[in-house]
């Protein structure tokens, strides 16, 4: 730290990504991207997209905007892209709950925390229930603006659209944001509540099941009113936020129906094979709604079960929330690199005996 960093930063705890390493080629399913690659519609664009890039993008994600907006059935003034939705997530965090308090849950997504501080929001951690789902119960005398993952992130533990709309109904004055990173794997989309809660911010990723991490691209659906309210933030931060190539080929990825529902079926399936050779091989988990699985066996701890596995080529991802250290996550792959980690973790297992 140099002696010039802010005071009010020198506590802050960054968030740590996945890691990309690069000394050798991995199996990699540490950080819930698409094994497939962006849709050839998506693709086709950027190209032409390059060729401009002497001239900024469009302020208003008009094009992509419209995209979303079709897709869902509601009008453009309801949506507002970001530079990933950890972007959109910072700009709610600030501006629904800057100067008042956060809760969210307990075992989650690890930059909920990161933005509280980073934005000096206090925050309540409320804890999953045994099975690792969220009691919205335990929100309902919860006065601070409410993030959530549905479904959960780290857990995969899924909340259905009459328990959402539950949390959001419970208290009309506090905004309840639900982050769907993961919806497009087997869930139902709160989007359309937005219609008739004002106080609902649904936020979404292009990083998982439109296959487009690297891109850069997520975006939140609401009312008009909190999508206003986003804009006054970005345009008071970075108008520019997504850039040309990202916007163009979100767009098409978005209207590539066909492409979308082919992929998230695959990694669906592709889950449903992992799941049960995992349970062949005696491992616990949460029933998955997301492109990852949160397994734990008695046998061996996460984080050696984690390193055995780097180190035969399969890239898991071990974390250190207390819940859930004893676990590994493993990312839903293609069904090849699903083949070759079920047989390294056979291999681990076989060596302990
Ligand atoms: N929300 C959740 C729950 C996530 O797990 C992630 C990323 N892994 C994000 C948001 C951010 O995704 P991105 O910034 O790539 O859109």
């Amino acid at each position: 730290m140099s002696r010039f960093f802010s005071e009010k930063l020198s506590a802050l705890e960054p968030y740590t990504p996945g890691e990309q390493p690069r000394d050798m080629v991995y199996v990699k399913l540490n950080t819930n991207e698409s094994p497939y690659p962006p849709s050839p519609k998506a693709l086709a664009v950027i190209e032409g997209e390059a060729a401009k890039l002497n001239l900024y993008s469009d302020p208003t994600a008009k094009s992509l905007h419209e995209a979303i907006a079709a897709h869902y059935g509601i009008t453009a003034d309801r949506v507002i892209a970001s530079n990933g939705s950890d972007e959109i997530l910072a700009f709610a965090f600030d501006a629904f709950a800057g100067g008042k308090s956060l809760a969210f849950p307990d075992v989650t997504y690890g930059f909920y925390p990161v933005f509280a501080n980073l934005f000096g929001i206090p925050y309540t951690t409320i804890p999953l229930d045994e099975t690792f789902t969220i009691r919205v119960e335990d929100y309902a005398s919860i006065d601070s603006t409410v993030v959530i993952a549905n479904p959960n992130a780290q857990t995969g533990t899924y909340l259905p659209l009459s328990k959402i709309e539950e949390l959001v109904a419970q208290n009309p004055d506090r905004v309840v944001i639900v982050d769907e990173a993961y919806i497009d794997f087997g869930g139902e989309t709160a989007i359309p509540l937005t219609d008739s809660y004002d106080n609902l911010l649904v936020v979404q990723t292009f990083s998982k099941s439109r296959n487009l991490a690297g891109a850069r691209v997520g975006f939140a659906v609401g009312c008009a009113d909190l999508i206003a309210d986003l804009n006054r933030v970005k345009y008071s931060f970075n108008p520019y936020n997504v850039n040309r190539m990202s916007m163009a080929a979100a767009a098409e990825a978005m209207k590539d129906e066909a492409y979308f529902a082919k992929c998230t079926k695959q990694v669906i399936d592709t889950r449903a094979y992992t799941a049960d050779e995992l349970t062949r091989l005696g491992f616990t988990y949460p029933a998955s709604m997301a492109n990852f699985i949160l397994a734990h066996t008695d046998r061996i701890c996460g984080k050696e079960l984690y390193e055995a596995l780097k180190s035969k080529g399969v890239l898991v991802r071990h974390l250190s929330d207390e819940r859930i250290t004893d676990s590994i996550r493993i990312t839903i792959g293609s069904r090849e690199q699903m083949e070759v980690f079920i047989q390294k973790i056979t291999e681990i297992l076989e060596d302990l005996t």
